[in-house]
């Protein structure tokens, strides 16, 4: 199924879509004001450019600068081409340790590489610890948000899914109450694993650490009770310098929640005492973004989500329509990068609105991405027909300007005189959920000619 089949089995529950917009917004809002908070944000934005655009393009150097500075520091570095390489990898670093227990915090690159099915699979208990990502992996379902996880779900649908998975009080949904739940179920994870897995929000090439945001303290947890760490990052995840990294933190937490910073911030220097620290560098499909012609940007990414918070189409059509690891406006530039036939709907799930290239801390052009990969599916005939032919049409229309007036007349004479059995049925989507505009007595061009006789007279 494509994009609007997805979006119209979400907009099915009206009361939830609305929530759901509502909810994203209330977000989207926070960021703005979290934004006006700093005199220079528009400064940062271009400093936090720079430095991507400059460590993309020189981004083998770097890569190797963090490798020599991590080994230094008893860091054990590895190379994954692709999803199945790091998972081999995780794999055989788990065996060498006979680890059979794995707490994990959020790290989209192993949603990405499906690590956790591959895990279990091998008999491997993999706990998600941060709290979203608990919820939804008690419920067998991916994100639907790269920051907010469990978005697409209530209080209530939490208080379910723990009274089944963890024993709470049933029909209890307060927050503070299932929070302190998931809490203590949590330590004990913590306490009895082997092996501790996180993501890798920076890694600093001039002094080989990585850096890990997250509100929890989960990725703490993992990383210092268990003897063995292991850190999974894309290629692009690098930073040059130590310096630079305060440009990232300032931008991170505002865009994406609205926070002033992330509660924490911590840097991971080198493994635990007796312990081993591993990083596992993974290209998985990056190389060819990093060299097209119109989508490098797209790695310049910092997964806030502000461009999902901010799109109308996100927000009404809920992360499970893009069905794709990284939903929303970035997810539809880089999805269909890796397969443009899988995901051929993404690019036109965009109202061309340009919100989401202005909130987006690192000034990505995503809209005109999203142009761009429209223009690549039609090349690749993988247009849908019906849209072929209604665009085949409209293109025609708008090259002969009397055939348009008239058809536009004609239009705004008898479509209001319709009856509403007529106008709201299955051929008119846009009245499907709304309700059509009014139709002006006049075009715009008519008006224009008027005023311009008016003037003239
Ligand atoms: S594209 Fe920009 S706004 Fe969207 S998640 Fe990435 S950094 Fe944030």
């Amino acid at each position: 199924m494509g994009h609007p089949e997805l979006a119209a089995k979400f907009t099915q529950d009206v009361e939830r879509t609305h929530w759901h917009d509502k909810a994203l917004w209330f977000v989207r809002e926070k960021r703005d004001r979290a934004s006006k908070s700093i005199p220079e944000w528009e400064a940062l934005r271009r400093k936090a450019q720079q430095i991507k655009t400059h460590t993309m393009e020189n981004l083998d150097t770097y890569l190797e600068a963090f490798e020599k500075n991590a080994k230094a520091k008893g860091i054990q570095v590895h190379w994954a081409k692709n999803a199945e390489e790091h998972n081999r990898i995780t794999l055989q670093i788990l065996n060498l340790h006979n680890a059979k227990k794995v707490v994990k915090s959020k790290s989209m690159l192993t949603e990405e590489c499906h690590l956790n099915p591959y895990l279990e699979e091998q008999g491997i208990e993999v706990v998600d610890t941060d709290l979203g990502e608990r919820i939804i992996q008690f419920r067998k379902e991916p994100p639907s948000h790269i920051v907010l996880p469990a978005i697409h779900l209530k209080k209530e649908d939490v208080s379910k899914t723990f009274q089944e998975h963890i024993g709470t009080e049933a029909g209890n949904n307060d927050p503070t109450y299932l929070t302190r739940a998931a809490r203590a179920h949590l330590r004990e994870k913590f306490l009895g694993a082997d092996v501790g897995i996180t993501g890798v929000n920076y890694a600093i090439a001039d002094t080989g650490g990585i850096v890990v945001c997250t509100n929890e303290g989960n990725a703490d947890l993992g990383a210092t009770i268990p003897k063995v760490h292991i850190a999974s990052m894309g290629i692009e995840k690098i930073i040059p310098r130590l310096q630079d990294l305060a440009v990232f933190t300032r931008l991170l937490a505002r865009s994406a929640t609205g926070q002033p910073i992330t509660s924490y911030t911590s840097h991971f220097h080198g493994p635990i005492e007796g312990g081993e620290m591993h990083v596992i560098i993974v290209d998985n499909g990056r190389s060819p973004i990093l060299g097209s012609e119109h989508y490098s940007q797209a790695l310049n990414c910092i997964r806030c989500g502000a461009c999902m918070n901010t799109c109308p189409v996100y927000r009404r059509s809920g992360g499970f329509s893009y069905e794709a690891t990284i939903p929303g406006p970035i997810g539809s530039t880089l999805e269909p990068c890796k397969d443009l036939a899988k995901h051929k709907t993404l690019p036109y799930a965009c109202s061309l609105c340009a919100s989401c290239s202005n909130v987006c801390p690192i000034r990505i052009d995503l809209h005109h991405q999203l142009y761009f990969h429209r223009q690549d599916v039609v090349k690749a005939g993988l247009l849908d027909k019906k849209k072929e032919r209604a665009l085949g049409f409209a293109g025609w229309l708008f090259q002969h300007p009397k055939v348009l007036d008239f058809c536009g007349k004609m239009a705004r004479k008898v479509v209001p005189h319709l009856p509403r059995w007529m106008m709201y049925s299955s051929m008119n989507a846009w009245g499907e959920h709304r309700e059509m505009m009014d139709f002006p007595e006049k075009s715009f061009k008519e008006l224009y000619v008027e005023r311009q006789k008016r003037k003239q007279s």
